[in-house]
């Protein structure tokens, strides 16, 4: 058996770390609170936990601080619990290294769901970035490092999130992604993007790829389920 994986609660209020600390080892999690963020940073020096869940007010810094400085030790995933809940405050946490974001009050079965989600999707090779670098199918090439993609001769102009979304499908063919997977590998996480922006970039995508002679068929919808990226989808 794997050993339990280990959640580090970063938290002052004691009534929830109490509460969030229980309701993870039931489901099997080894588990430590600190009350406040010089502990917290020790404890990852010290114990290295897998995942930490980090409260955004703590006695003595700032939770967007205390992020920052988490990121510098560790990459394990970083969940903000806030009783803020303003854009501002998700866009500053995200952007500080945190993984995800929830508002207080905040449901146990969902906080467990997302701290599994993260630490399976760490776990998964066939989800992890691939290190292949230029990928072909017949005239449409992607090139990794040049954040290039070609029909033939044609350069393809694509944004950032266009060229990444491709390059991700493109380098998992035949591999179906639901939406949720699409926000979480391509944008990074799926907490803080509209619903069907997977759904617009595909269009998009299809559109550009369509117009530049490579067959739009490439990128697969497969109904109720998601999208991949069909290499058999030739011309
Ligand atoms: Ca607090």
């Amino acid at each position: 058996m794997q050993s339990p994986k280990t959640v580090l609660i970063i938290e002052d209020e004691r009534d929830i770390s109490r509460i969030v600390n229980d309701y993870l080892r039931v489901q099997g999690f080894s588990t430590f609170i600190t009350e406040n963020a010089r502990d917290g940073l020790q404890g990852v020096r010290n114990r290295q936990p897998d995942f930490i869940i980090l409260d955004l007010t703590l006695p003595d810094a700032d939770g967007i601080e205390v992020c920052r400085e988490l990121r510098t030790l560790t990459s394990a995933p970083i969940l903000i619990l806030s009783a803020r809940s303003s854009d501002t405050d998700k866009v500053l946490a995200l952007g500080f290294g945190a993984d995800d974001y929830m508002t207080k009050p905040f449901s146990l079965s969902e906080l467990v769901a997302r701290v599994q989600a993260h630490l399976r999707r760490m776990a998964d090779p066939k989800l992890q970035a691939t290190t292949q670098l230029l990928l072909r199918y017949g005239t449409l090439s992607i090139d990794k490092s040049a954040r290039k993609v070609m029909a033939g001769q044609r350069e393809i102009a694509l944004s950032a999130k266009e060229f990444d979304l491709l390059y991700f499908l493109a380098s998992n063919p035949n591999q179906v992604f639901t939406k949720t997977q699409l926000l979480d590998q391509v944008w990074g996480y799926s907490a803080y993007v509209e619903d069907n922006t997977i759904t617009v970039y595909v269009r998009r995508l299809r559109e550009k790829l369509e117009r530049s002679g490579i067959k739009s068929a490439y990128i697969t919808t497969v109904w109720g389920v998601g999208y991949k990226f069909d290499p058999d989808e030739t011309e």
